[in-house]
């Protein structure tokens, strides 16, 4: 009952301040309180003996007030005031032993002398009680002491000290309850604000943790752990700048990308191929200097910054030792790779300020040493540029050709050396693009190829080729002939192709022997297995398989006599250099073919020589500008009279 008191009587007055939060003062707040409290409780045992023994009832009411003073000034302190209530105090305390001597008679003068002795004592002593347990054990000391008066104080009796008895019992408990409960409510705003610091500490090393991981997830690769392209487009807006003030020296970015890496992902598994790009990054920032970047742009593709570079010899020499440092063979896995890179290199330079464009500049470059094998690398210019922009144009302009059916097919007659009677003819295709211009297959097969648009294209000419087939059986019943036609890689690889095959033979009604295929070599060479089987069922369907430019691509002869091929087209190399000596080469060609039961067409036969020659070798076909330039259809079909 009496803590919910003073504690409704705490919060009504004395609730502390709230400006007291750093726990520094609040230490020093409470050190104060303390010692007010000490001292009151100290003087209050003097103070109301003297008042109630004094004849004079004044001495009575001046120790009152004082007693008051204490009691006001402890009160304060519970306030951020406490200094001023430290001075009340001091003060009060001070002039207290004034008072008394001026208002008190000479019979008290004992008793003053015995009270001033025990207050300073008590002072001393409470001063130096810090805890609450003290602070009791003092109290009951106190009120023994004073319970203990009448034993020497003669006039002193039990009656006359029943009142400061009471006086000195009640006020120091209530302020002793006060000052625990205080004491306890700061406490617990203490270890409230500690628990807020150490939860804030705690959740703002969290945050600072989590921005860090997110700074370095946005600017690093997961895998290898180097910087990605935002760290390295920073670096080179940086040394743009930086080079503008330091002309005599500069920077260079260099592109790579490893050679054969998905062939290595694919035979060797995912997680070799992420090992070696690991490796691979590692032995990039071990060869280079300190002060150059290695980021990775993804996949198989590093982007290098090298710095204060001052001459193309100093890459070229930098080039060499990563050259030497990649070339190492990498054991994964049990696995030894061998690792081979194609570089594409760009000097900083003031007229390109844009990171972007000089890391595509360089990745230009690296395409064009792409195309050479082994180690090699290529220096940008801007014709690099130029030529990859047309190439581009050529490839929408090539998408458009392809919805409007823009090509065309020219006929070349092949003839029998032996009744020069026209055999068949090979399918030749022409742009006629928008403008009206014919394109030759060379400017565009390549770019169908590599951007697949020669899979429509290849279906369009079967097409046509077939109705051209239909149409010249109508006009001549009877009369036999075949038309080549010849296939890139890329059609032949398409899965349903066969079957897309079938689908326009039979929707154009013609017999499927009119038809043969030209390959190259590569095909059958590279993807040996897979061709095979495919090769096989074009056969059954009827078509017979001829193998185009034969001589110019790969040595391997054994596949000639496992793979169902029915004629070789000697490539016009070759005949151009024809000569009569029987130890040439196109005629060891005829001779091979002979003995593997295939045929032969020579191709490229401009002159009446080339055509005695081969026809002498025992050569069945032939074909070039020496019978026909390659025709339109209409042209075509008068060779089949
Ligand atoms: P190819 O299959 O080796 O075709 C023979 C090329 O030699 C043709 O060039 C033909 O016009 C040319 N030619 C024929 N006789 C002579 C001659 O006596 N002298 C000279 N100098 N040249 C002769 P064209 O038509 O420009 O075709 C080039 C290549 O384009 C073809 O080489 C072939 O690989 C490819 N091609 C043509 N049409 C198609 C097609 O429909 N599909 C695919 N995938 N490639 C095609
Ligand atoms: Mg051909
Ligand atoms: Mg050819």
């Amino acid at each position: 009952m009496l803590r919910n008191l003073a504690g409704v009587l705490y919060n009504l007055f004395i609730k502390p301040s709230p400006a007291i939060t750093d726990t520094l003062k609040i230490h020093k707040a409470s050190l104060t309180i303390q010692l007010s409290l000490f001292l009151t409780v100290a003087v209050n045992s003097g103070v109301f003996y003297m008042g109630f023994f004094s004849p004079n009832p004044k001495v009575g009411l001046v120790l009152l007030a004082a007693e008051g003073v204490f009691f006001i000034s402890y009160l304060i302190s519970r306030t951020r005031y406490y200094k001023t209530a430290a001075l009340l105090v001091i003060a009060a305390f001070a002039l207290l032993p004034i008072f008394e001597l001026l208002f008190s008679t000479e019979r008290d003068a004992y008793t003053i002398l015995l009270l001033l002795i025990w207050n300073t004592l008590n002072i001393i002593f409470a001063t130096s009680l810090l805890s609450f347990r003290q602070l009791l054990i003092f109290f009951f000391l106190n009120i023994l002491i004073i319970l203990s008066f009448p034993l020497y104080l003669s006039d002193v009796t039990i009656e006359k000290i029943i009142l400061p008895l009471i006086f000195n019992t009640i006020l120091p408990l209530a302020l002793i309850i006060f000052s625990s409960y205080e004491k306890r409510i700061e406490r617990r705003r203490v270890d409230e604000i500690l628990e807020i610091n150490a939860r804030l500490e705690n959740e703002l090393t969290i945050k600072t943790e989590m921005e860090e991981k997110l700074i370095y997830n946005a600017t690093h690769d997961v895998l290898t752990k180097l910087p990605n392209r935002a760290v390295m487009r920073d670096r080179i807006d940086h040394l743009i700048h930086y080079y503008k003030r330091h002309e005599d020296l500069g920077f260079a970015v260099m592109f790579m990308d490893l050679d054969r890496f998905k062939t290595i992902n694919d035979t060797l598994g995912h997680n070799v191929g992420d090992k070696l790009l690991i490796e691979v990054g590692k032995r990039l920032k071990d060869s280079l200097r300190e002060q150059d970047t290695v980021t990775r742009l993804g996949g198989d593709e590093f982007v290098i910054l090298l710095e204060d570079i001052c001459s193309i010899e100093e890459i070229i020499h930098i080039l060499d030792r990563l050259r030497e440092d990649l070339k190492e063979p990498v054991l994964l896995e049990n696995e030894v790779v061998h690792v081979s890179a194609s570089l594409g290199i760009v000097m900083g330079n003031h007229d390109e300020t844009n990171p972007d464009i000089i890391i595509g500049n360089a990745d230009i470059a690296m395409y064009r040493a792409k195309k050479r094998s082994g180690f090699s690398y290529e220096f940008y210019d801007s014709t690099m540029l130029n030529s990859i922009k047309s190439k581009l144009e050529l490839e929408s302009r090539l998408r458009k050709g392809v919805e409007n059916r823009e090509f065309i097919i020219l006929y070349q007659p092949i003839i029998n050396t032996q009744t020069q009677i026209t055999a068949g003819y090979e399918a030749l295709i022409r742009w006629k693009d928008s403008r009206g211009k014919m394109v030759s297959p060379a400017d565009f097969i390549p770019i169908a190829e590599e951007t697949g648009l020669i899979i429509p294209i290849g279906y369009d000419v079967i097409d046509q080729v077939c109705r051209q087939i239909k149409e010249w059986q109508t006009a001549h019943p009877g009369r036999k002939f075949t038309v080549s036609i010849n296939l890139s890689n890329r059609q032949f690889e398409a899965p349903d192709f066969i079957e897309k095959i079938r689908e326009i033979i039979e929707k154009n009604r013609i017999d499927p022997v009119y038809l043969k295929f030209e390959l190259t070599e590569s095909l059958i060479v590279e993807k040996y297995q897979e061709t095979g089987d495919q090769l096989s069922r074009l056969r059954e369907l009827g078509c017979q398989i001829l193998i185009d430019d034969f001589g110019t691509g790969y040595s391997s002869l054994s596949y000639l006599h496992s793979l169902p091929i029915d004629i070789l087209k000697i490539d016009r190399s070759f005949i151009n250099k024809l000569s009569g000596k029987k130890e040439n080469i196109v005629y060891t060609i005829i001779n091979l073919a002979h003995s593997l039961n295939m045929e032969v067409v020579a191709e490229g036969i401009e002159t009446a020589e080339q055509l005695n020659l081969v026809k002498t070798m025992g050569c069945e076909y032939i074909q070039g500008y020496y019978f026909s330039k390659p025709v339109d259809s209409k042209e075509a079909g008068r060779f089949l009279r």
